[in-house]
């Protein structure tokens, strides 16, 4: 696990026992085992994420609690995705594979499930799913979450997600020069030809391969 994971199983973890109990640092080392707790919960102290108080209580801020909500909201509508859509039912499998999930989710993605899901209020399990923003405004379609490069407009930015290798000539030139997936790109023009920008690149592109590289858009 990653420290931001690390991180977000925590917050996650002191949220939930908070439910039902009050929190003790023990409490996380029986979850998480005590190799490097110590120094995350210096870290979240200092982060302003999370208080001690003097009988050794863990409690969340109003800036942890919120965090927390997140988490807590994406691992429900991926155990929900999991359960209704992909239709696993093994709960330890679903369980196991929400758990890598919430933690790369990001809020677009997370309001497109939840949209597609029809704004599920509770998880397979009954637990209460935390509402986003999409679910107080009703959405009803989700917004395309990757296009072609050659779909955005000039000024635009985008941040390669993939690209189709038809031509793996040409692809491997552009990634020679550092067009690679996560790099965000911005169109300079788009007539006479396509001109983009990466890094401290411009370059020109045939319309074709535009159609190949698939974006974000951010
Ligand atoms: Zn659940
Ligand atoms: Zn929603």
């Amino acid at each position: 696990m990653t420290n931001n994971q690390y991180v977000e199983e925590i917050l996650q973890l002191i949220e939930t026992i908070s439910e039902s109990a009050k929190v003790k640092i023990e409490d996380l080392k029986k979850y998480l085992g005590d190799t490097e707790i110590d120094d995350i919960l210096k870290q979240l102290i200092e982060d302003e994420t999370i208080l001690i108080d003097s009988t050794n209580n863990i409690s969340l801020t109003v800036k942890g609690k919120k965090e927390a909500s997140e988490i807590i909201r994406r691992h429900r509508l991926a155990e929900r995705l999991l359960f209704d859509v992909l239709d696993v039912k093994n709960e330890e499998k679903a369980e196991k594979q929400a758990c890598d999930f919430e933690h790369i989710l990001d809020k677009e993605v997370t309001d497109n499930i939840c949209t597609l899901l029809g704004h599920p209020k509770f998880c397979p399990d009954g637990k209460p799913i935390p509402p986003g923003e999409c679910c107080s405004q009703g959405r009803k379609h989700i917004s395309r979450i990757v296009s072609p490069l050659s779909a955005l407009s000039v000024g635009e930015k985008g941040k390669i997600a993939y690209m189709l290798s038809g031509e793996h000539q040409r692809l491997d030139r552009l990634f020679s020069m550092g067009l690679l997936p996560g790099t965000t790109v911005r169109i300079h023009q788009k007539t006479p030809s396509l001109v983009i920008c990466f890094e401290e690149t411009t370059l020109a592109m045939d319309d074709e391969i535009a159609h190949d590289i698939f974006v974000r858009k951010i």
